[in-house]
């Protein structure tokens, strides 16, 4: 990120965003030309897809059973879309059959959904949502923020038509960019659109044609963001994308079992687990903020709680990127069992 800044229009600038595409394909898992790093974070991705594939009266059907799906319908109130809702109790997934009796009961345009729920450690399997939502002709937007460059996502494979993300958390690079992907499908869908997007600054055609083509300038493309997040994608390059996400598999199996080695519970059920956000259990009679300011001050951790309904009652435990390693397990480990027994440890 130190890397001298060059304009916004250089030729040098333009290869380095080639680069970060082809990799972006790689983690995402498709073949799709349509690739872009939005500027901003995850939400930017979020209120792209929104703002540019739901037209503002379309009938728009947003799964949730977390914080973040409630942010996706609530983009949609504000762009006008008329939004219908399928809801379950944080911690739970969509069965197919759930999908496609309320996919074929509201007869939506647009679907949308959240593959790695944050708030609650839950993993969605996206085809018990693209499965029925295509067999009714909508279309399926994924919020992929904290899948993408931990976990598998198989884009094509799995049908998500239109899938963001941010660079923070899979990836391990900075806040700052939003890497989005729609297959030819939602670009054609995107072509045929009445309106235009009611956000200028996220209309993906006037992006497209600054990164491609002729590179009509539109905005200022967060240079030093993109370096940063070349040389993220250049590093799961080298260990190779399918070696990651079977280390980050390798230590989330081991995680589980040693939190029950300490007598703790995981909140989501086995099957249905983010291996890269783990949400553990806080016991009976401990308080989640005490043991999470102990980690922090004698141990340099940084762990995140539940919020919501979960609001102390879960710990939300990243092993992600550098972190999942057995060095890292061991060293989280020890300093938890220390915090959890409330004795301030020795630095
Ligand atoms: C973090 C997150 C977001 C929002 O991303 P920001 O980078 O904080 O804007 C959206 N969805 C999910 C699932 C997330 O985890």
């Amino acid at each position: 990120m130190t890397a001298p800044i060059v304009g916004h229009l250089d030729p040098f600038f333009f290869e380095v965003v080639e680069a970060v595409h082809r990799d972006l394909r790689t983690v995402y898992g498709t073949a799709n030309p349509f690739v872009f790093a939005i500027s901003g974070t995850g939400s930017a991705g979020m209120e792209t897809a929104v703002s540019n594939f739901v037209e503002p009266g379309a009938k728009f059907a947003v799964f949730t059973a977390g914080f973040f799906g409630d942010r996706i319908a609530e983009m949609g109130r504000r762009h006008g879309a008329r939004v219908v809702r399928c809801e379950k109790p944080w911690g739970e997934t969509f069965s197919e059959a759930e999908a496609a009796e309320f996919i074929d009961r509201e007869r939506p345009q647009v679907v949308a959904f959240v593959h790695a729920e944050t708030s609650t450690g839950v993993l969605q399997n996206p085809e018990w949502i693209t499965r029925p939502a295509h067999a009714a002709g909508a279309m399926v937007i994924a919020d992929c923020v904290t899948s993408l460059g931990g976990i598998p996502i198989r884009i094509d494979a799995s049908g998500i038509d239109v899938a963001f993300s941010c660079t923070q958390k899979g990836l391990s690079c900075p806040p700052g960019l939003s890497p989005l992907t729609a297959s030819p499908r939602a670009i054609e869908w995107l072509r045929a659109r009445k309106t235009d997007p009611p956000i200028w600054y996220l209309d993906l055609k006037l992006i497209t044609d600054y990164y491609e083509g002729q590179h009509r300038y539109h905005h200022t493309a967060p240079i030093t963001m993109f370096y940063a997040l070349r040389e993220g994608l250049a590093a799961i390059r080298d260990e190779g994308v399918e070696q990651r996400f079977a280390r980050h598999q390798r230590w989330h199996v081991e995680f589980v079992q040693r939190m029950r080695a300490m007598g703790l519970e995981m909140y989501v059920a086995e099957g249905n687990r983010i291996p890269t956000l783990n949400t553990v259990r806080v016991p009976e009679g401990v308080n989640d903020v005490r043991v999470r300011k102990l980690l922090l001050e004698e141990h340099g951790i940084e762990i995140s709680g539940g919020f919501g309904p979960l609001a102390g009652k879960i710990f939300r435990i990243g092993l992600m990127g550098p972190l999942a390693t057995k060095d890292n397990l061991d060293f989280f480990c020890e300093a938890l069992e220390k915090c959890l027994a409330g004795a301030p440890a020795v630095a």
